[in-house]
This record gives C-alpha cells, sequence and structure tokens, in this order.
C-alpha cells in the first residue's frame, strides 16, 4: 500500500517535470519564431533598402553614362581627344569607386579609356566572350546593363562593369560607355552602414552569374564570382522557396515583392533569406541572416529558462521528497495503529496474519502456536468495571512479553492472546507453560484490589497440525477450549481432540432435536443408607437413545448440551419428569418415607436468569407431595463465582430443596469453604471409592473427606459402590449413603417400582 502511494506521488512528480519541460519547451518555440518573425522582417526591410540603394546606385550610373558618354563623344568629334583623355582622369580621380571609363564605337572597339585600361583597347567588347553576352543586351536596351564581375589583372581588382548604349539624335546606337566599379568598394555603397553586420547579401545576375557577394572571401572569388550559380542549384532553390512560400520565379520576378524563406548558405547552414528581383537591371537580390545570430539571441532566454527549469524542477524534487518522505511515516505509523492494541501494546489479529509467514519462515516453519484464554475475565470486568480490566489485560501483556522472550506475543481480542513460540517440543513447552502461569497467577494489585490471573492455554504445532495461521489458531483454540472444559491450565491440540469436536457437533446437531424426538428418558439409581440398606432416595439419571447415534452416555452429550446451551431446556425436562416419576414412586410403593430424588444440575443451569422462577413453579406445582427434592451440583460451580453461586443455592434452599455437592475430590474446592457452603450432602466422587481398597492414598483422602464432613455435620454418600468389601470399609468409617452398582444401577421408573417393592432382597444383598 505504502510503495503504490508513494509511487503515485513519485508519478505525479515526474508528470510535473515532464509538463514543465514541455512548458519550457514551448516557451522556447515560441520565443524561436518570435525572433525568425523579427529576423525575417529585418530582412525585408534590410532587402527592400538594399535593393533601393543597388537601384539608385545604377541610376546615377545611368545619367552619369550618359552625359560622360555624350561629352566624350562631342570632344572626339571635335577631335579634342587629349582633353577627353583628361576628362577622364579627372572623372577617375574624383570618384574612387571607379576602377576605369572606356568609350567603345557600336562595333565593340574601345577608343577611348581611362589610363589604367589602354592595354585593353585591343580587346573587342563584341567579340570578347566574356562581355559579348552584355554588350549585345546594351545594343539592344534603353538601359544601363550590369557586365558581369570580373578579375582585371593590371589593377589587380574585381570590377564591376556598367555599361550604356549612346543614342544619336535618330535613336541609333553610336556608342557605348562603359565604366568598372571596384568590387571591393560596392559592398559600402550599396550595403550602407546602417545595416546589420550579420546580414550577408548576393546580387545574383538574371543569367546566373553573381554579380556581387559580401560573404565570400577574396580567395573565393574565382569560384563564386567568376562561375555561374549551377542550375542544378538554382532549381533547388526555387523549390525549396515554392515549397515554403507557394511562389514560382516568375511571380517573383513579376510582382516584384519580397519573399522570405529559409534557405542554405553557401556552406549548407540553415539561413533566414529574403529575395526580390529588380526588373529594370534584371538582378535577384538575396540578403541573408544566419540562424547563429538568431542562436545567439536565444541564448539569454534559454540560459534563463534552464536556470528556472533546474532551480523549479530541483525545488520540487525536495518538496516531494519531503513530502513522501512525512507521507510515509504517517503511513508507518498509521500501520503500526492498524496493527497493533491501542491498549496492551501488543501486535494484534491483523499483524499475526500480515506478518506470520515471515515469522515461520525465520523459524523454518516449525514452531509452536499457544493461545491463551483468561479465566472468568468476563465476570471481572463486570464487577471491578472496565478500567479494572484493562489493567488486569496490561499486566497479562506485560508478563506475556517478558516471559515469551523470542517469541511473538500478540493480542487476538477480548481476553484472548496468542504466542507464536520457536519451542516444538511437548514436554519443554508443558514446563514452559506451566511457568508461566504460575508466573501469571502472582498476585497482581489494581488500585487496592489485589487479583491473580488464570488462563487456559490451547497448542498447536507447525508443521505437524497446519501450515496456516487460521489451521494452527482453530486447533489451538480447540486446545483451548477443551482445557477450559477440564478445568485445566494447558491443553495439547490432538487427533483425538479434532474426532471428539467433530463427534460433538454431531451431537450438538442431533441434541437439538432429542426433546421432541422423545429420545431422552430418566433412569433412576438407588442410594441406600449405609447400615440398614433402606433405600432412602434415587439420584435420575439421563439416557439418550439416538436413532442415528445410539445410545450416547451423559459423560458425552451433556458437555456438549452445556457448550451449547441446549441443557438449559433438557435440564428443566429432567427436573419435571423426576419429581413427576418420583410421586409416581412414592405413591405406587407406598413408602413409609418422603422419597428423596435427586437431580444433577449444571452449572449454567444453576445461573441461567429464569432458573428459580421455573424451581419455585415446579414446586408449586408438586406442593404436599411426598417427595425431597435434591440438586446435584459440582465443585466447579464455585470455581466460577463462588459469591454469586453461593447466593443463587442459598435461595434454592430457601425454596425448602436440598443441595448435594456432587464429585467431591475432583475439583479444585479447599475443604475449607465447605463449611461456608449451604449444603446438605457431599458425594465422595466414584473414582476415590472405586480405589479404596487398592489405593491407600484414595482411602486416606475418602477417609478425610468423611472425618470432615462428621466434624460439619453434613451426611456424606458414596457413589460408585460396587462391592460389599468396599461398603463395609466405607459404613465402618462412618459414611452415611451409599450409591452403585453394588446395590442397583440406574433403572427405568417401572424397574424401580418393581425394585422397590422387592426391597427385601435388597437387604439380603
Ligand atoms: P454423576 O452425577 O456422578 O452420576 C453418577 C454416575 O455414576 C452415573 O453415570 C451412574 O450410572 C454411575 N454409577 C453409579 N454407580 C456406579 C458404579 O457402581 N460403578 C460405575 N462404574 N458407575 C456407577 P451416568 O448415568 O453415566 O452419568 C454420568 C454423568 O452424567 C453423571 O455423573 C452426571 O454428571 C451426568 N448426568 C447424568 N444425567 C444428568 C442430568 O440429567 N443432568 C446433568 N446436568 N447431568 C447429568
Ligand atoms: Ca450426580
Ligand atoms: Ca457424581
Amino acid at each position: 500500500m505504502q510503495n503504490y502511494s508513494n509511487k503515485a506521488l513519485w508519478r505525479t512528480y515526474i508528470f510535473i517535470v515532464c509538463f514543465s519541460l514541455i512548458a519550457a519547451g514551448t516557451f522556447l518555440n515560441l520565443k524561436w519564431s518570435d525572433f525568425k518573425k523579427d529576423a525575417t522582417s529585418q530582412q525585408s526591410y534590410s532587402n527592400k533598402l538594399i535593393a533601393n540603394s543597388i537601384a539608385n546606385n545604377l541610376d546615377k550610373y545611368e545619367v552619369f553614362l550618359n552625359l560622360v558618354g555624350s561629352r566624350l563623344q562631342g570632344l572626339l568629334k571635335e577631335n579634342k581627344t587629349s582633353e577627353a583623355k583628361n576628362l577622364i582622369e579627372e572623372l577617375m580621380l574624383s570618384n574612387k569607386a571607379l576602377a576605369g571609363i572606356g568609350l567603345a564605337n557600336q562595333n565593340g572597339e574601345l577608343i577611348l579609356t581611362s589610363a589604367r585600361l589602354d592595354h585593353q583597347k585591343l580587346i573587342n567588347l563584341k567579340s570578347n566572350p566574356e562581355t559579348s553576352d552584355t554588350f549585345e543586351a546594351v545594343l539592344k536596351s534603353d538601359f544601363l546593363i550590369m557586365g558581369r564581375t570580373y578579375y582585371m589583372p593590371n589593377i589587380q581588382e574585381w570590377v564591376v562593369p556598367l555599361r550604356l548604349a549612346l543614342k544619336n539624335e535618330a535613336g541609333l546606337v553610336n556608342g557605348v560607355m562603359t565604366v568598372g566599379l571596384k568590387f571591393n568598394v560596392l559592398e559600402e555603397t550599396w550595403l550602407g552602414n546602417s545595416l546589420p553586420s550579420h546580414l550577408k547579401l548576393l546580387v545574383l545576375r538574371n543569367d546566373l552569374y553573381r554579380q556581387f557577394a559580401s560573404f565570400v572571401s577574396p580567395e573565393e572569388y574565382q569560384e563564386w564570382i567568376a562561375k555561374p550559380l549551377p542550375e542544378q542549384r538554382f532549381k533547388q532553390l526555387l523549390d525549396m522557396i515554392y515549397q515554403q512560400t507557394g511562389k514560382t520565379i516568375d511571380q517573383i520576378k513579376s510582382d516584384g515583392k519580397l519573399v522570405s524563406y529559409s534557405g542554405p548558405d553557401k556552406d549548407g547552414f540553415m539561413n533566414a533569406q529574403t529575395v526580390s528581383y529588380n526588373r529594370k537591371y534584371n538582378y535577384y537580390i538575396v540578403t541573408g541572416t544566419s540562424y547563429d545570430v538568431l542562436y545567439e539571441k536565444l541564448a539569454l532566454p534559454i540560459s534563463w529558462l534552464i536556470f528556472f527549469c533546474i532551480t523549479f524542477n530541483v525545488g520540487l524534487f525536495i518538496l516531494f521528497r519531503r513530502n513522501i518522505h512525512t507521507h510515509s511515516q504517517a503511513k508507518v505509523s498509521l500501520q503500526y495503529q492498524v496493527e497493533h492494541d491501542p491498549l496492551t501494546k501488543l501486535p494484534n489479529r491483523r499483524y499475526l496474519l500480515n506478518h506470520y509467514q515471515e515469522w515461520s519462515k525465520t523459524n523454518s516453519g516449525e514452531h509452536s502456536l499457544l493461545y491463551l484464554d483468561l479465566n472468568n475475565f468476563k465476570t471481572c470486568n463486570d464487577i471491578h468495571g472496565h478500567s479494572t480490566g484493562d489493567k488486569i489485560l496490561c499486566a497479562t501483556a506485560a508478563r506475556l512479553v517478558e516471559f515469551f522472550k523470542g517469541s511473538l506475543c500478540a493480542r487476538q481480542g477480548g481476553d484472548e492472546f496468542i504466542v507464536l513460540c520457536p519451542v516444538t517440543n511437548q514436554s519443554v513447552l508443558l514446563d514452559y507453560c506451566e511457568d508461566f502461569a504460575n508466573a501469571l497467577a502472582k498476585t497482581i494489585h489494581v488500585e487496592h484490589l489485589e487479583f491473580s490471573i488464570y488462563a487456559s492455554m490451547g497448542i498447536s504445532f507447525a508443521p505437524c497440525d497446519g501450515h496456516t495461521l487460521d489451521e494452527l489458531l482453530r486447533k489451538a483454540d480447540m486446545a483451548m477450549y477443551e482445557a477450559k472444559r477440564k478445568s485445566r491450565s494447558i491443553g495439547f491440540y490432538s487427533e483425538e481432540l479434532e474426532a471428539k469436536t467433530k463427534q460433538a457437533s454431531e451431537i450438538e446437531r442431533e441434541l437439538s432435536t432429542a426433546l421432541k424426538n422423545n429420545e431422552l428418558t430418566v433412569f433412576y439409581q438407588p442410594q441406600v443408607d449405609a447400615y440398614s440398606y433402606h433405600v432412602l432416595g434415587i439420584e435420575a439419571l439421563l439416557r439418550w437413545n439416538n436413532p442415528t447415534l445410539g445410545f450416547v452416555p451423559p459423560d458425552v452429550f451433556i458437555p456438549v448440551a452445556e457448550s451449547s446451551g441446549l441443557i438449559n431446556e433438557i435440564g428443566r425436562f429432567v427436573m419435571e419428569q423426576a419429581l413427576k416419576d418420583g410421586y409416581e414412586v412414592s405413591k405406587v410403593c407406598n413408602l413409609k418415607h418422603k422419597l428423596r430424588v435427586s437431580v444433577n444440575l449444571s452449572v449454567s443451569q444453576l445461573f441461567n436468569d429464569d432458573f428459580l422462577e421455573h424451581l419455585q413453579g415446579l414446586l408449586a406445582q408438586h406442593q404436599g407431595q411426598e417427595v425431597t427434592f435434591m440438586l446435584e451440583v459440582t465443585e466447579s460451580l464455585f470455581i466460577d463465582d463462588l459469591i454469586r453461586a453461593k447466593n443463587i443455592l442459598e435461595q434454592v434452599k430457601f425454596c425448602g430443596v436440598f443441595i448435594s455437592l456432587d464429585d467431591f475430590g475432583t475439583g479444585y474446592s479447599s475443604l475449607s469453604v465447605l463449611s461456608k457452603l449451604p449444603i446438605n450432602e457431599l458425594k465422595i466422587d466414584r473414582s476415590f471409592v472405586n480405589d479404596i481398597l487398592t489405593d491407600e492414598h484414595d482411602w486416606l483422602l475418602a477417609k478425610s473427606i468423611i472425618y470432615l464432613c462428621k466434624s460439619l455435620s453434613i451426611p456424606v454418600v458414596a457413589e460408585g459402590v460396587e462391592n460389599k468389601a468396599q461398603a463395609d470399609r466405607l459404613a465402618a468409617h462412618g459414611c452415611d449413603v451409599f450409591q452403585g452398582y453394588y446395590f442397583a444401577k440406574p433403572m427405568p421408573k417401572e424397574q424401580l417400582i418393581e425394585f422397590l417393592n422387592n426391597k427385601k432382597d435388597l437387604n439380603q444383598a
């Protein structure tokens, strides 16, 4: 769970990081577009400026050539050749941009040149391949024509020739005026000073010769100026422009508008470029700005953005990590709360479920499981209040943890605790648990009260009793329950126990309908006077014959009836039946004394809320009848709640009912409490009587019980007397009443009547 939500937080963090990166990217992209747009408009502006500047410059030369040409022709006509030459030199001196001036006739022969060009007089402009194209063109044109830029070795300069046809009054060409402009001063003239330094300019002639290129070094002139732009490249460029702007070359040429696009520079790097066309002089003006310039501009925003991005994301990371840390801590404490009992601070059942496998693995899957349940905790809670109960639970938890070091102690809930213990040897564990029971029983003080804690423990072993926690718990619980039932402190799980439990549930199922189906009958066993052997009374003993289970002895089904609660209904049936039968028997047999009818009473019957009410109703029904009613209770009654039991018994006695303490000697109650109890009779358990002849210890015990009862004037009944020797020995020591097979076995009412009518036989026994 923890990992899952941490992951979710980290995922959110990654999402924000990604989002911030995308936002930064978008911002940069927008900035880039902005710069590009700026660069484009700046470029358009520059392109327009340059185009105007070149066109103006050429217009100026057009006028200049016309004027100078006419003047020179006039001087020549007047045979003032030297004056004409002087004029040329003067002009050369006054205009530093001029590399030379020449006047040719219509046949291409140079008839007058500036001094530096003297040697070129031999060149015929019409036949020279480098000049023929433009010379032919100039003859046909009314405007100035730019010739190809070429290298003049004698002045060691690259020169741009400008030619203009001179016409007579009739409009016929009578000469061609030429000036050469120095290539290296053109940049200043054409680009001017106001334009950005990174701006590149290319003036490309219609015939693809590059008239001017600001971005090439003199070493590259031969390659760039002397040769035309390969047609293939020009086509590629046009395709590119068309793709980006949708303009064809004709459109560029015809509408004279600027077209902006991204194109490669001479080194193949992309540039923002703008092209325009001059229709008068027939050249393209291409301006370009390297994207590097834009990148440089972008560097600052990028740096800031990176700075912000890193700061933001690192800050966010720290924030998230701290949050996740706090979150994890909160979760750890929450998990602690979920997995621990708030009262005792012990791990709870959920903790066991979550961590059992892990714990078991560290013990190689071999361990024991103790299921511990406090005795009488509910009563203690009810009487002394919950805060006292809580303190007792805390003391138990503390003692558990202290004693079972190296084990895992947990609180299952209520007054139940679980211990996962590495000890797997049964006898070692038994000793260990007995020691613990003693340690637990040590007095604790809560406020001004003193308590001794007793518990029942059930134990199962892994892996032999089970591999899962549930199975081990179920089996230990079963063993604990059995221990409790037998009033023992420790019980181990066994397969027989399982079978017994299974049988118990089967019995419970069948027993629930037994009354309704008339499967239950009451038998009676006579009790006789130890000296005269006269029948004094009878004990009602329940019998159950079930069609599926057959005959089930009361030792087996009574405990099931007790644990399932069926005993109340069944017990009432026995009491009613026994009283009814007792009355009938005493009447039929015409007995001289009151017949005593003893009925066994379970603890839960006595503690049942409407027990007294029912008893009183029953007694009222049989009032005045020749029967004495006696209830047999066992010692276990006083273990659970002595005071409460004593109270109820006193009320029972008050109703005129006698009380017999059954099975004496098998439980825990000390002889000293006997005097305090409202009992009319004590029955020595048959297990002692059975062995009084063979076991000295048992005889001693039986004897001391008899003596004690004598001193307290409580009559003693010995049950389970099976032979005369036993009867004689008991009688010799003062036992008052006998009950046992030697005299009679439990029998149905009819047989009892017969038995009582023949009681003479009994006296002879
Ligand atoms: P218990 O109250 O101790 O009853 C006496 C038992 O000893 C009876 O067993 C009886 O048959 C048996 N017994 C009597 N004399 C001799 C003898 O000489 N030798 C031997 N071996 N046994 C003798 P039963 O009838 O099997 O009852 C067993 C137990 O079931 C009773 O023990 C009593 O605790 C319980 N029980 C029987 N009926 C009822 C009933 O209606 N209500 C309650 N709550 N418990 C009953
Ligand atoms: Ca009895
Ligand atoms: Ca008994």
